[in-house]
């Protein structure tokens, strides 16, 4: 947490414009992190046999639904979550009251909609039928699971370490990647799951989104004066991803590196190619 903080620090000074963002993040971290230490949740075990068949035959280890959740630690989460994201900005706060408003009048049932959370459209649904901002909403909700999620994805490599699976997909629970990475002195390539956050090694030429290898359809481009940001383009879907070379920067967080650089974002956007999995903090 004193490494985030201060990594928070530099980028503000670097950035001013992301202030509001950065700190926000800071506090969603601090209680994600406040709610680790005492997250128990049910265990998670795979069979040796199907842990093996599932590597050869090329699918995940499990489904999203099938993280085991600890709600009562995400109910107790979700509630912090939104002391905080009160005092962010006007758009915020009035969110915020109203999902106050529907849990009050019952026409929210927390429970329920945290174990709906792993299913996006679901949030969705429920987002427009109580006329909620969905991309907050979803935002609130994977956040109040993610520890949750986390404690699962652990329990599962501790047993199993799918280091040969080399798909644009994540080994642990087939959600597609929302940054891939450098690290290392030879600058290995990984991609970073954006539901569990797994992070699996990868070709360093390859398009995630429609397995695409092409030398010509692949390009790329950094931001001004920032080598340890590059905007990986494909030509073939017209999709990118972001990659974020840790070398300089040492082991920071990928999400506020990628917080950070929603202008690179920004950028590919004008020159028309789409992110599959939008930076939940800036959208
Ligand atoms: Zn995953
Ligand atoms: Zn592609």
């Amino acid at each position: 947490m004193e490494k985030l903080k201060e990594r928070i620090q530099q980028i503000k000074k670097k950035r001013p414009g992301y202030g509001e963002m950065l700190e926000f993040y800071q506090k969603v971290k601090e209680a994600q992190q406040g709610i680790k230490t005492s997250l128990k949740i049910r265990p998670l075990k795979l069979k040796k046999e199907w842990k093996e068949l599932l590597a050869k035959e090329g699918f995940s280890l499990i489904q999203k639904e099938d993280f085991p959740l600890n709600i009562e630690a995400s109910i107790k989460l979700f509630g912090t979550l939104l002391q905080i994201g009160k005092d962010v900005n006007p758009h915020m706060t009035e969110q915020v009251r109203k999902i106050e408003e529907t849990i009050e009048d019952k026409r929210i049932d927390l429970k329920i909609l945290l174990n709906k959370g792993i299913k996006e459209q679901k949030i969705e649904e429920v987002a427009d039928e109580l006329k909620l901002d969905k991309v907050f909403l979803s935002f609130l909700i994977q956040s109040s699971i993610k520890p949750s999620i986390e404690a699962g994805r652990e329990q599962l490599l501790s047993e199993f370490n799918p280091e040969t699976w080399l798909k644009g997909y994540c080994p642990v629970c087939g959600s597609l990647p929302h940054l891939s990475l450098l690290r290392e002195e030879v600058g290995k390539r990984y991609l970073v799951c954006s539901f569990c956050g797994y992070q699996w090694r990868i070709d360093r030429l390859f398009c995630p989104f429609c397995n695409n290898k092409e030398q010509e359809s692949l390009q790329y481009f950094y931001g001004e004066g920032e080598q340890a940001y590059r905007i990986d383009l494909c030509d073939k879907c017209h999709q990118y991803i972001k990659t974020i070379d840790l070398r300089p920067l040492g082991e920071s967080d990928p999400s506020l590196e990628d917080l950070a650089t929603f202008h690179l974002d920004i950028l590919a956007s004008q020159k028309g190619y789409q992110r599959p999995v939008p930076n939940p903090w800036t959208t």
